[in-house]
């Protein structure tokens, strides 16, 4: 009798958030919905769907509410979606999102250039949707990815020590997960291990998903040094879309095929089918066509005889 395995790792798919939201296309709503269709048929457990912020800003997102209602009607699908302040929470709330994702900048020249406010600010912006999230009597899930955590084109080094103390401010206001993204792709392992270490040792499970990107080729590799230190939540997008605008050629996410080939060539169950895992890239592509996709493992194709868990299957 097949019996699924329980997954040994989460990989949240930011593709139709973090992807979509950095190419100037606009994918139509329905192509979207195929497109998250596809990817929940793979296997994939947890989606960032959408960004509620005011469609003047960022028209491909003008459809978010929409995107989650749908998405919600995925059977055992955490539907994720981005929200930088009040107004953008409640919206998320109202369409019904399972987890409200906030990123919160550890570098100070960086959150004044992206949301006009300190990172002190973004604390306080912070706890007030945890204040909107208790008084909705919902079960939402409330995380925040410390963004610039390994690094920050605006400011150069960002100390460690700035991070956890954010990490830890973030948790007194009531945040259920607090995550580290390596926005600007400056990262690398050692620094990886080190820094999700203390993150651990500060919020235990509290310490939330690593956000890695690709952008100088080492984004597996600080995936796997975030695995080795206790990380099960793994950020990445489909062909690599989105994340880094600066470097064209390269992607900016972590490819989820490549990750999801990594973890399962070690053995660790993603919960994710390969074979449907790269079938998803066609439903994308048909939405965005002309859009260049990323990937080691679509490219190759999977090795000869392997397999993955017939369970799986
Ligand atoms: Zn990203």
């Amino acid at each position: 009798m097949p019996v699924t395995p329980a997954a040994q790792v989460t990989i949240s798919e930011v593709g139709p958030r973090d992807g979509l939201q950095s190419v100037t296309a606009i994918m139509p709503t329905a192509a979207k919905l195929r497109w998250i269709e596809a990817l929940h048929a793979a296997g994939l457990r947890e989606i960032e769907v959408a960004s509620f912020v005011p469609a003047k800003l960022l028209p491909q997102m003008a459809d978010a509410a929409e995107v989650v209602r749908h998405a919600r009607a995925l059977a055992g699908l955490t539907v994720m979606a981005l929200v930088l302040n009040l107004q953008g929470a409640q919206a998320a709330l109202d369409a019904g999102a399972h987890k409200l994702t906030i990123p919160v900048s550890a570098s100070p020249a960086h959150s004044m250039a992206n949301v006009r406010r300190t990172p002190q600010d973004m604390v306080e912006q912070v706890r007030a949707i945890v204040a909107l999230r208790d008084a909705s009597a919902q079960p939402t899930g409330v995380e925040v990815g410390i963004s610039t955590a390994f690094g920050c084109t605006l400011q150069g080094a960002v100390p460690e020590d700035d991070v956890i103390r954010l990490a830890v401010a973030l948790a007194q206001a009531g945040v259920d997960e607090i995550g580290l993204s390596d926005t600007t792709g400056m990262a690398n392992p050692v620094q990886v291990r080190r820094l999700f270490t203390r993150l651990r040792a500060e919020l235990g499970d509290r310490a939330g998903a690593a956000h890695m990107h690709n952008t100088r080729g080492l984004g597996l590799a600080n995936c796997l040094a975030a695995y080795d230190v206790g990380v099960r939540t793994f950020d990445s997008s489909l062909g690599g879309l989105g994340g880094c605008p600066y470097a064209p050629g390269a992607s900016g996410n972590v490819v989820t095929e490549d990750l999801v080939f990594m973890f399962e060539a070690m053995g660790v169950g993603t919960g994710v089918i390969l074979e449907k895992l790269i079938a998803a890239r066609a439903p994308l592509m048909a939405g965005l066509p002309g859009e260049p996709l990323y990937g080691m493992t679509p490219e190759a194709g999977l090795p000869q005889g392997f397999a993955q868990d017939a369970a799986h299957a």
